[in-house]
């Protein structure tokens, strides 16, 4: 705390990510990073552009990047907006499209960043309760008579459950005066997309992220497709904040790796097929895992709670993540890693069970 902070500084309370230290041989399945790498197209397009033109400002619109991402997603060009990861574009959704009189709904349970950006720019919230078996149900969300706008993941993060896409188009039915945004984050490890929707509601955005799916946190690009108007919305709040969010490298390298389908199928299939073999060994153990469609399951044990599972396991170098939350205290997240991870983290889970 210092006198200088203004008054919104002194009230926020910061996102925490997931730990990224650096310990040798360490096991990383805390932040949901995939363990198959990014395209080698994305890492040869990075490498033809480290030269010369790094002295020239990039592309301010990403013009050449939003076309790759609109042919993919069979959409126009306008229909797409870019940012400097997901994370970025969710700040500038919440700034510009959810800043109304009626509070934003979203899941009492789920990523935890949405809070915090409703913080930062003093934005109402309503958290609408996941039902018991920590499902998202859009009948709680229809029941609040007004909102300036709702948003949740399909698949739900931490939780890793989705809800079929006929669900969110009733939601979008009944909910045109406000904006509905569904984050798509982990949409490619087997929950349905609704991207195919954005024509026939304005009030849809969808967004993703190449951090996941695609292997390239580091690179730091997302992207939201919906509706021209909502889009030319996010570009006023990007050209009030940065011109210029994408640099050369991440535009060239996003290029590449959206074009990359084959990549992306391959590398998330065999993701799936690891997380579809761990779950049933996990039940053997004793372990209560929700459904996930995601690429990390949410898991618990009657005889251990989050933070025991978190804390035994990092002794044994295998970093998750556990919530100290209501609710999911008994859980923890675990990233679906390599087959030889997935078979470390089980003999380190053996290690941890009571006989
Ligand atoms: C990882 C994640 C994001 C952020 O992705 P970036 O593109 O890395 O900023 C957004 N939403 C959810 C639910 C996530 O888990």
């Amino acid at each position: 705390m210092s006198r200088f902070w203004s008054k919104t500084l002194q009230q926020l309370t910061p996102y925490t990510p997931g730990e990224q230290i650096q310990i040798a041989d360490l096991i990383k399945l805390n932040t949901n990073e995939n363990p198959y790498g990014p395209s080698p197209k994305a890492l040869a397009a990075i490498q033809n552009n480290c030269n010369d033109s790094l002295r020239l400002y990039p592309p301010p619109g990403s013009d050449s990047l939003k076309e790759t991402i609109a042919k993919v997603y069979g959409i126009n060009n306008d229909e797409v907006f870019v940012g400097n990861g997901s994370d970025e574009i969710l700040a500038h959704i919440f700034l510009g499209l959810f800043k109304h009189e009626a509070p934003v709904l979203f899941p009492d349970i789920s990523y935890t960043f949405y809070p915090v950006y409703a913080a930062l720019y003093e934005i109402d919230t309503q958290l609408i309760p996941l039902d018991a078996d920590l499902n998202i149900q859009i009948n709680d969300y229809m029941a609040v008579p007004k909102n300036g706008g709702i948003i949740f993941p399909n698949p739900n993060a931490p939780t890793g459950q989705g809800i079929p896409l006929a669900e969110i188009e009733r939601l979008l039915q009944a909910n045109r005066d406000s904006v509905v945004v569904i984050d798509e984050a982990y949409v490619d490890f087997g929950a349905q997309s609704c991207v195919g929707l954005i024509k026939q509601f304005d009030n849809l955005l969808v967004t993703h992220s190449l951090s996941k799916s695609r292997s390239l946190a580091g690179l730091r690009v997302g992207y939201a497709m919906g509706n021209a108007s909502l889009i030319e919305g996010l570009e006023r709040v990007k050209n009030s904040f940065n011109s210029y969010p994408l640099d050369r490298l991440a535009q060239a390298g996003a290029q590449a790796a959206i074009s990359d389908q084959a990549h992306l199928k391959n590398t998330s299939q065999k993701i799936i097929d690891s997380r579809n073999q761990l779950v049933p060994e996990l039940d053997a153990l004793g372990f209560k895992t929700l459904p996930s469609q995601a690429n990390f399951i949410f898991t618990s044990h009657p005889k251990l709670s989050g933070q025991a599972l978190y804390q035994g396991l990092r002794d044994q170098k295998i970093l998750v993540r556990y919530f100290n939350a209501p609710r999911i205290d008994q859980f923890v997240r675990i990233t679906i890693g390599s087959d030889r991870e997935c078979a470390d983290l089980l003999r380190a889970l053996k290690n941890l069970i009571p006989a």
